[in-house]
This record gives structure tokens, C-alpha cells and sequence, in this order.
């Protein structure tokens, strides 16, 4: 009992730590730094819908992404993440390799490299909180839940401008 308590909290103090570090920092640091460009908020629920099917940043912005998962299932049934991909990566290929990859809560380790940012799979009532900086190159850049057959309904695009 005591001992997955530790574990369970274990993550969250260092979580704190990290903020409080970052909390401390933040100060010395440029003021730019300091402050997200733009923030934007992506809600996914229990019927595999995301409300945001677009958004728009500027290139080279630094975008606070937080997705909220407004249902009640748990993670291991109705997951979600949101993945934005680099333009070169097909949204579909990258879908139908995520779906062996549950290891790396649907990220193919082998396609790391063609992903602009994700956020971690969470499940209901959870949310997760990103920060990445916008391509320099405007475009559209597709964003999906990578959790298994969610991408037919769950997928948007980022304008990048
Ligand atoms: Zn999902």
C-alpha cells in the first residue's frame, strides 16, 4: 500500500520540483521567454470528438497547447493525446503505424522524428499541458489523436502563418 503510494507520488513531487525550478528561473530569462505567444485549449470527450478542428499560430511563435479530456473513460478505452505532425509525415501512415505502438502510448518510436510536438495520453477528467515552439515555415500542419482508430474523427490542422 505504502509502496504504490510512493510510486504514484513519486512523479508528481519531481513534477513540482520542475515547476518550482522553472518558477525561479523564469525571472532571469528573457521576457519573451517567460510567456507563451499564443495559448490554445483542445477538448476531447467520451464520443472521440475534439472541439478545435483548427487553430493558427505564427511562425516561430511559442505555443502553450492544452488538451483537456472532458469525458469520464478511462485511459486504456478512450485515450487521447494530441500529435501535430511535420508536413513531410502523411497523417494516415502515421495512424496505421501508431496503432503497434502502444509501448510509447501511440507515438512510433521510429517516427519521433516526424512529429512537431505531442502531448501525453490521458484519459478522462485529465489534462496535459505542452509548450513548442511554431515551425518557421507557414503551412498547414496536421494534428491527430493517435490513440487507436480515433483519427478518422479526431484530427484538425495548426495554420501556421
Ligand atoms: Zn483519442
Amino acid at each position: 500500500m505504502i509502496d504504490s503510494k510512493q510510486r504514484v507520488h513519486g512523479p508528481s513531487v519531481l513534477f513540482t520540483l520542475a515547476l518550482a525550478v522553472v518558477g525561479l528561473c523564469a525571472p532571469l530569462q528573457a521576457e519573451e521567454a517567460a510567456e507563451a505567444d499564443v495559448k490554445v485549449t483542445i477538448s476531447g470527450n467520451d464520443t472521440m470528438q475534439f472541439d478545435v478542428k483548427e487553430f493558427e499560430v505564427g511562425v516561430g511563435q511559442t505555443v502553450e497547447l492544452t488538451l483537456k479530456h472532458t469525458g469520464a473513460l478511462p485511459k486504456a478505452a478512450m485515450g487521447h493525446n494530441v500529435v501535430i505532425l511535420k508536413k513531410e509525415m502523411a497523417l494516415m501512415d502515421f495512424a496505421m503505424k501508431a496503432v503497434a505502438a502502444a509501448a510509447t502510448e501511440y507515438i512510433p518510436a521510429d517516427l519521433a522524428e516526424n512529429v512537431l510536438a505531442h502531448t501525453k495520453l490521458i484519459g478522462g477528467g485529465e489534462e496535459d499541458v505542452i509548450t513548442f515552439v511554431a515551425p518557421a515555415e507557414a503551412g498547414n500542419y496536421e494534428f491527430l489523436c493517435s490513440f487507436p482508430g480515433h483519427f478518422g474523427l479526431m484530427k484538425g490542422i495548426m495554420i501556421v502563418k
